[in-house]
């Protein structure tokens, strides 16, 4: 592995952007995601799942989120299992595998930490992102804009200025 995960995953979430985003806000994930082979379904999953991606040989995958959470919520998951798509399919040519989106916390390994890099820059782009910070737009008004959680907006936040994981 020679690029750094955090690094690989802002510039695939960029490629995508450049490659299917309209330039329009909220970043339409749905639509891109659709377009990039994972059709995404909601539904109404086990109890303390958030969502999960599905993968099968010569079948097209499929993501899921939980249809009760909150719209920001689904959004974010969506994202993030299409991160686990990029990663997969794209960097690693594997072609059958399926993740899991647990509430509790716990499993938070590279592939989650990619998963969640690449969710925060494709929805948070990171030019208009820092020009709203740089104008002194609040974090509410930030998240408002880019359809995300107040929290993943702080944590886009953080990541842009620290520029380092978290968790490795
Ligand atoms: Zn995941």
């Amino acid at each position: 592995m020679g690029k750094l995960v955090w690094k690989d995953a802002r510039e695939h979430a960029q490629d995508v952007l450049e490659n299917y985003w309209d330039g329009q806000f909220p970043v339409k994930i749905a639509a891109i995601s659709k377009a990039m082979g994972v059709i995404p379904y909601q539904a109404s999953l086990p109890a303390g799942v958030s969502g999960m991606i599905v993968k099968k040989p010569s079948e097209q995958a499929r993501s899921y989120v939980e249809a009760s959470d909150m719209e920001t919520r689904r959004r974010f998951t969506l994202a993030h299992e299409l991160g686990h798509y990029v990663e997969r399919v794209d960097v690693s040519d594997d072609n059958d595998f399926s993740f899991v989106e647990k509430r509790e916390p716990g499993q938070y390994d590279l592939h989650e930490f990619y998963a969640d890099e690449f969710a925060g820059a494709l929805l948070m782009p990171e030019q208009p992102f820092m020009t709203m910070l740089d104008e002194g737009k609040s974090l509410i008004e930030i998240a408002a804009r880019f359809g995300v959680s107040l929290d993943a907006a702080r944590k886009r936040r953080e990541r842009l200025r620290t520029n380092q994981p978290e968790v490795v």
